[in-house]
C-alpha cells in the first residue's frame, strides 16, 4: 500500500548515518553482521578475504543508521562504524569505505 500522508515535520527529522568500515582479513564470514542489520545495509560479497572467508559488502543505496549492532556481533572485530552524522531522508548522502581491499 502506497504511504501519501507525510509527516509535517519531515523537513525536520534527522536520522543518523553512519560510515561502514570493514577489514575484510579479520572476516571469518559467518554472516552474523548481514542477517542481524536492521537496515539490510550488508551482503556476503563474492570475493575471498585472505583466509579464503567471503566478508560482507555495502549494498548500494542502503543507508546505514549508526546503531552499532553489526559491531557489537562480530566475533573478530571486522568491522566499525563511523559517525556520518545525522541527515534528513532526502538528504542522506551515501558515505561508505571499504577498507583491507584495493578497488
Ligand atoms: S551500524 Fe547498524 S545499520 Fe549500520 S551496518 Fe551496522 S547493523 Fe547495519
Ligand atoms: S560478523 Fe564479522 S566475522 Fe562475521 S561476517 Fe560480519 S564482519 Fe565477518
Amino acid at each position: 500500500m502506497a504511504l501519501w500522508r507525510q509527516p509535517l515535520d519531515r523537513d525536520r527529522i534527522r536520522i543518523a548515518h553512519g560510515i561502514v568500515h570493514i577489514i575484510d582479513d579479520r572476516c571469518k564470514g559467518c554472516g552474523f553482521c548481514v542477517e542481524f542489520c536492521p537496515q539490510g545495509t550488508l551482503a556476503i560479497s563474492p570475493h575471498t578475504n585472505a583466509k579464503g572467508y567471503h566478508p560482507p559488502e555495502i549494498v548500494p543505496d542502503v543507508h546505514c543508521i549508526n546503531c552499532g549492532l553489526c559491531t557489537l556481533l562480530c566475533p573478530d572485530f571486522a568491522i566499525f562504524i563511523e559517525d556520518g552524522g545525522k541527515h534528513t531522508p532526502d538528504k542522506v548522502i551515501p558515505i561508505q569505505r571499504y577498507e583491507g581491499r584495493d578497488e
